[in-house]
C-alpha cells in the first residue's frame, strides 16, 4: 500500500492526505506539551482516548447544527476530517475561573464567572500565542468581521451544547479552547469547528469534588492523567468494558504502577 503523505506534524496530532479530496486524516499522538512546549511527556493511552472523545463531541454538535470538519473516525487513533484553512486564531470561551485568567487578574481559580468570556489568543509559537483582541485581529487581517462573528456565534453555541453535556455527567466544564477553519465548497467560505475537543483543550472537573480531569494534571505534575482521561470517556458512555482491552491492546502492556 502506497504510504500517505503526512502534511504537517504537530505536538498532539499528525495530519495526512485524507483518502479522496478535500480530506485529511487527522492521527492522534500519545505525545504532551504544555507551556509552549517547554513541559514534555507521554500520556499513555490519551491518543486513542482523545480521539474517541472528540469524536463523540463533534458528533454531538453537528447533530446540534453546528458544523464541524469531522466527517468518520476510521480507527483507534485517526479520524477523517475535511480539508479546511486554519483561522490563525484560538477561541478560549470559558465559565468558571482558571488558568491564565487567574494568573492574569487575579481572579481566584474557581469563581464562577458572571457570564460566559470569550478570548482569542493568535496561534504563534514564536510569540507564545499572545493574547489579542478583536482590533488587532481585523486590523492585521487575521480573520475578517463576519469570520470573527461567526467564530464567537459557533464557540457560545458550542459552550451551550457541552456545558449541559458535561453537566449531565457530572462534570464542569471550566474552559476549552476552539480553533476554526474556513471550508471551501465551490464559489463558497463557510466557517467551520476544526482540531480536536477532547480534555488536552477544555479543563472539566468533578462537580462535587472539583478533581480535575483534564490537561492540567499534567501540567501541575498530579499524575493519573491518562486515568483522568479515561474517566471522561467513561462518563460519556464511550468505553465499554471490552474497548479498555483494545486501548491496551493497541499501546503495548501498560506499565505497572
Ligand atoms: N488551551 C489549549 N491550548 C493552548 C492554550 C490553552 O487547549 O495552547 C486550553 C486550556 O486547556 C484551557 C483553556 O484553553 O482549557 C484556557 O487556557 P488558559 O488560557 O487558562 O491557559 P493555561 O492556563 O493553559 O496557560
Amino acid at each position: 500500500m502506497a504510504r500517505r503523505r503526512q502534511l504537517y506534524e504537530g505536538k498532539a496530532k499528525v495530519l495526512f492526505e485524507g483518502p479522496e479530496p478535500g480530506t485529511v486524516v487527522q492521527y492522534f499522538k500519545d505525545d504532551a506539551t504544555a507551556f509552549n512546549n517547554e513541559k514534555q511527556g507521554v500520556i499513555t493511552g490519551k491518543g486513542v482516548l482523545n480521539n474517541r472523545i472528540s469524536e463523540h463531541l463533534m458528533t454531538g454538535l453537528n447533530g446540534v447544527g453546528v458544523p464541524t470538519h469531522f466527517i468518520r473516525r476510521l480507527n483507534m487513533r485517526e479520524q477523517l476530517v475535511r480539508d479546511v484553512e486554519i483561522v490563525p486564531i484560538e477561541v478560549v470561551v470559558r465559565n468558571v475561573a482558571a488558568g491564565s485568567l487567574s494568573r492574569r487578574l487575579g481572579i481566584p481559580e474557581g469563581t464562577i464567572l458572571p457570564r460566559a468570556i470569550v478570548e482569542y489568543y493568535l496561534k504563534s509559537d514564536e510569540l507564545n500565542d499572545p493574547l489579542i483582541t478583536e482590533e488587532h485581529i481585523l486590523a492585521f487581517g487575521w480573520a475578517s468581521q463576519q469570520d470573527l462573528d461567526d467564530m464567537v456565534q459557533l464557540a457560545v453555541r458550542t459552550n451551550d451544547f457541552l456545558s449541559g453535556l458535561f453537566q449531565g455527567i457530572g462534570l464542569k466544564l471550566v474552559d476549552f479552547k476552539l480553533e476554526f477553519g474556513r471550508q471551501y465548497e465551490d464559489e463558497h467560505m463557510r466557517i467551520v469547528l476544526a482540531d480536536e475537543i477532547s480534555p488536552d483543550s477544555c479543563r472539566l472537573w468533578d462537580m462535587t469534588t472539583n478533581e480535575k480531569l483534564d490537561k492540567d494534571r499534567f501540567r501541575r505534575d498530579m499524575g493519573d492523567v491518562e486515568d483522568a482521561y479515561r474517566e471522561v470517556a467513561r462518563r460519556l458512555g464511550i468505553l465499554p468494558e471490552s474497548d479498555v482491552q483494545d486501548i491496551q491492546d493497541a499501546q503495548g502492556p501498560r506499565e505497572v504502577r
